[in-house]
């Protein structure tokens, strides 16, 4: 499998990743918002460069419902939700007004939207063979099942998957995203819509979608179920790991039948993700 992971590695040199559109703050429900770029770094608002480096508020009643552009010079910005939540972003920000709200979206390339989830999702002190694993996963679910939502791709909560800030590049989290890059799990040719759940309590559930028939396998740690318990489990991938197993045995293990390869598979058509709309995918 190694090999044949290697060879997917090399063949992929030349494919490209289309962007991610990730709503942030959007259980806060935010009337006005703040963005500031990165230190040294210039904000540009659509056409306009901000080049005091200083701050830019927008308010519901002063945007349109047509997206602004928001980027700063060097890629990272930090928004904030005046007095409530302050997060640090890499990627453009879109802002509008939806209902009365202000509407955040982030742009941002898949392999940081996975780093970003992955720390968001994992126990910081998982083995590293889990959290490639959950690199997978989460990367495998964002490539399947782009917009989740009518204005946007995927949403910051557990409706989706949970993205806060992209953690530092020397962390575990961007080291096992940077050793699976690109890497998805397939079934029968298509993306894999990957479900993972905090803990199975045992063995995961078996349920039946067309995209793929989940199995009930044993789970080497038992205790509270922690989610839906379908395919992968936070849980025992870390056990799992810790007993040895390698990112690619953890995968096979709880997803059986599916293959690994790279992200140029063909992607699952947006009406076959909404099969699941309400499952969640944490509790
Ligand atoms: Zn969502
Ligand atoms: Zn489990």
């Amino acid at each position: 499998m190694r090999k044949r992971l290697l060879l997917a590695l090399l063949l992929c040199v030349g494919c490209q990743a289309q962007d991610l559109r990730i709503s942030v703050f959007g259980l806060f429900k935010p009337y006005r918002l703040t963005v500031r770029p990165a230190p040294g770094a210039i904000l540009r608002i659509g056409n306009q460069k901000l080049a005091d480096a200083g701050e830019a508020t927008f308010e519901a009643a002063t945007v349109g419902s047509k997206p602004v552009l928001v980027e700063s010079s060097n890629g990272e910005l930090t928004l904030s939700v005046p007095g409530r939540i302050r997060r640090r972003f890499h990627g453009a920000l879109e802002l509008y007004q939806s209902k009365g709200l202000l509407r955040a979206v982030i742009r941002t390339d898949v392999e940081t939207a996975v780093a970003a989830a992955v720390a968001a999702e994992s126990d910081p002190v998982a083995p590293i063979e889990a959290l490639k694993a959950q690199a997978v996963v989460s990367r495998s679910f964002y490539l399947a099942s782009r917009r989740r939502h009518i204005d946007f791709d995927f949403c910051d909560t557990t409706h989706c998957q949970f993205f806060r800030e992209v953690p530092s590049v020397n962390s575990g989290f961007w080291r096992a995203v940077d050793a699976t890059r690109g890497v998805i799990l397939t079934y029968q040719g298509s993306t894999l819509v990957a479900f993972y759940s905090a803990n199975c309590g045992g063995h995961t559930r078996p349920t039946r979608l067309d995209s793929y028939p989940y199995f009930a396998v044993d789970c080497p740690v038992g205790g509270r179920k922690a989610g839906h318990g379908m395919g992968f489990c936070q849980n025992g991938a870390s056990e799992l790991a810790r007993q040895g197993l390698s990112f690619q045995q953890i995968l096979d293990h709880y997803f059986p039948a599916t293959a690994l390869s790279m992200g140029g598979a063909r992607e699952r058509q947006p009406s076959n993700a909404r099969l699941v709309p309400s499952l969640n995918l944490q509790p």
